[in-house]
């Protein structure tokens, strides 16, 4: 089951214990989610990131694409409210 909210400066996306959240504003358009997972992600008509069917990918997948975006543009938050997308370096220490 999933749900969306769409606005000019954000698209949020319930897929499964996770939001995933596209910030219109920060994407500049690179593509690297979609290169990661077409079938998630694609550009609109002025060339910003858009959700398609996150739900469509596995859950591994859908995260690298998440991580992928160089700006951070692409939030993912687990079903607590913590944060899965962008990794906080400052807790990774191997
Ligand atoms: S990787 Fe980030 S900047 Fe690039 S298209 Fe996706 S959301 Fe936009």
């Amino acid at each position: 089951m999933s749900a969306e909210a769409t606005d000019d400066k954000e698209i949020v996306r319930v897929v499964g214990d996770m939001t995933v959240t596209v910030d219109r504003l920060l994407c500049v358009g690179f593509g690297d989610c979609i290169d990661e997972a077409p079938e998630a992600f694609e550009f609109d008509d002025e060339g910003i990131a858009i959700l398609t069917g996150p739900e469509t990918v596995d859950r591994g997948r859908l995260l690298r694409a998440c991580e992928s975006c160089p700006v951070d543009a692409i939030t993912v938050m687990d079903i607590l409210g913590r944060t899965l997308v962008p990794e906080e370096s400052a807790a990774a220490d191997d």
